[in-house]
């Protein structure tokens, strides 16, 4: 059976891809355009750690700007985030529709998350599932600890203080990730802003992200789960399908064809 690591770029995904090297087939990685660039460092880094090719896929779409101005929203009110979706979900189906068979996926969940990996089993039941660092009792921070003693630089967006190697201006983010992002990157602030009342959704609701009081939310914690299949599961309506039944149907001046009117 063919073994592939999912690695998301994060800290825990390497350590755990890292554990697992000697079974694994393939690395694959999903590239948002909207990642730091120091990324695509810790990438080659980790790749050189792994002694294995990472592979790195990625949706025509390119960025969380791009793929909800071509679907017109942003995510639902459940909080399934449209660009995962686009930008990681597709990617991810494309890659397994190489393989007829069922496949064994390395994951890099922690001790702590138990029930989110019986939650992915029961999401994927034809594919064999593995969790390194919940097999080893391992933490998040454990794996970073793993990591520094590996030598290898974090991907810089830990070292700016956020807690995941999401994508920069993370749609998921709350108000205190948001004030953060404003200061930190402002130009990201700006065009989530526009984003937001080009598509007429408001990510939180009945305040648009440019009314954001700057002191408002603190950014304590996790700021939302890492990118990837958790959040796709979110998206999820708890009886299957494809997570759009949720998808509000707002204005949207990019895309009036799909029945959007202008916001
Ligand atoms: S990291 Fe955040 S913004 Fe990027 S694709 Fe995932 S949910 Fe969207």
């Amino acid at each position: 059976m063919l073994t592939v690591s999912y690695f998301s770029a994060g800290v825990s995904s390497a350590v755990a891809t890292k554990l697992m090297i000697g079974e694994i087939d393939r690395v694959m990685y999903t590239h948002i355009d909207d990642q730091h660039p120091d990324t695509m460092r810790f990438v080659k880094d980790c790749e050189a750690w792994f002694g294995k090719p990472v592979e790195i896929w990625q949706s025509p779409l390119k960025s969380v700007d791009a793929a909800c101005r071509y679907s017109g929203f942003i995510k639902t009110r459940r909080g399934g985030a449209n660009c995962t979706r686009w930008l990681k979900q597709r990617v991810r189906k494309n890659f397994e529709a190489e393989h007829a068979g069922a496949m064994r996926i390395v994951w890099g969940m922690d001790c702590t998350e138990s029930e989110r990996c019986e939650r992915l089993q029961r999401s994927m039941p034809n594919h064999e599932h593995v969790f390194p660092l919940v097999d080893r009792r391992m933490t998040k921070e454990h794996a970073h600890e793993v990591l520094r003693a590996s030598g290898i630089r974090r991907p810089a967006m830990y070292e700016l203080g956020y807690h995941n190697n999401n994508c920069i201006g993370c749609i998921k983010g709350g108000m205190g990730y948001w004030n953060k992002i404003r200061v930190d990157f402002p130009e990201v602030f700006k065009a989530r802003s526009a984003l937001e009342r080009l598509i007429g959704f408001s990510l939180f609701q009945g305040m648009w992200l440019d009314e954001l009081d700057p002191e408002r939310g603190r950014h304590e914690g996790p700021i939302c789960d890492d990118c990837g299949i958790m959040c796709e599961l979110m998206a999820l309506p708890p009886s299957g399908g494809d997570g759009m039944a949720n998808a509000p149907r707002q204005g949207c001046e990019a895309y009036p064809e799909r029945g959007c009117s202008a916001s």
